[in-house]
């Protein structure tokens, strides 16, 4: 059903942290799982919207915390998955893809793959954590720079040993916390924020409904590595079902959207996704 599916063109891809997994970014079963953590002490808490526009101090924890955790982001790399979904992208036979995932694989899948030809567009649904933008002026800038803005303003800030989780995120005592120095925008000195979707913060409606209108212009939806526990995916597994595309998921456990799907694989993605490049 898979092969068929995605062999007739025109499929539109889904997908979530269950296809980042093998390049080592744990799934936290939340959108943007990895970029949220970080109020508690623990880093079990969720960061929300409202924890992180509401003080200075709590801006400050994020960024320490996000400032040690950001190499492991950035270093880590796509899977076979991913050179799989971009493979099938330069086949001309995707729609486009929407992915759940922060973390830019799709797209460094993509660019690794060669020159841009006739390659599928990738929808961030939950934003990137390689971008930053300013919640005064509106700019986005590169997460790159701000990282060398702010291993600048903190020269030789040492929180001493701590352990930094996989996916970025890292355990630091207050005392390393407070000596933090946060940077602003370059460009009117507002606060700055990941380029991604925090929990108690909405999808950008604009980005919402291109998403709806990528779903009816596709003749397939194809959920790779999510639960669909998140409505903001979720809802466009129902919508598909609704306009009678054919869902196929393939996942490694049952999903929320398990009922309306025309077929459901439980295998891992990587190994699933390279033998359907090669079937095709
Ligand atoms: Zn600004």
């Amino acid at each position: 059903m898979l092969v068929e599916v995605v062999a007739s063109g025109g499929a539109l891809v889904l997908s979530g942290a269950g296809l980042s997994t093998e390049s080592g970014i744990p799934d936290y079963r939340g959108p943007t799982g990895l970029a949220r953590r970080g109020t508690g002490a623990s880093g079990a808490t969720p960061m929300t919207y409202q924890v992180f526009t509401g003080g200075a101090d709590a801006r400050r924890r994020y960024w320490a915390r996000s400032h040690l955790g950001w190499r492991h982001i950035a270093r880590a790399v796509p899977n076979d998955g991913h050179r799989a979904v971009a493979a099938l992208g330069r086949r001309g036979l995707l729609a486009g893809i929407i992915t759940q995932n922060v973390d830019g694989l799709h797209q460094a899948a993509d660019l690794a793959a060669g020159p841009v030809t006739g390659r599928a567009e990738v929808t961030e649904l939950h934003g990137s954590l390689h971008r930053v933008l300013c919640l005064s002026c509106g700019q986005r800038t590169a997460r790159s720079d701000l990282d060398r803005r702010l291993a600048a303003a903190n020269p030789g800030w040492d929180p001493g040993s701590v352990s930094v989780n996989p996916d970025g995120d890292a355990a630091l005592d207050d005392e390393a916390v407070a000596s933090f120095g946060v940077a602003d925008c370059a460009a009117c000195g507002g606060v700055l924020k990941p380029d991604v979707v925090f929990f108690g913060e909405n999808v950008p409606p604009a980005r919402t409904r291109a998403c709806y209108d990528l779903v009816e212009a596709a003749s397939a939806l194809v959920v790779l590595g999510s639960s669909l526990t998140v409505m903001s995916g979720f809802r466009y597994v129902r919508h598909a079902a609704r306009l009678g595309r054919p869902v196929v998921i393939v996942n490694q456990g049952a999903t929320r959207g398990d009922a309306y799907a025309a077929a459901t694989l439980d295998a891992p993605l990587g190994q699933t996704l390279t033998a359907l490049v090669a079937a095709l």
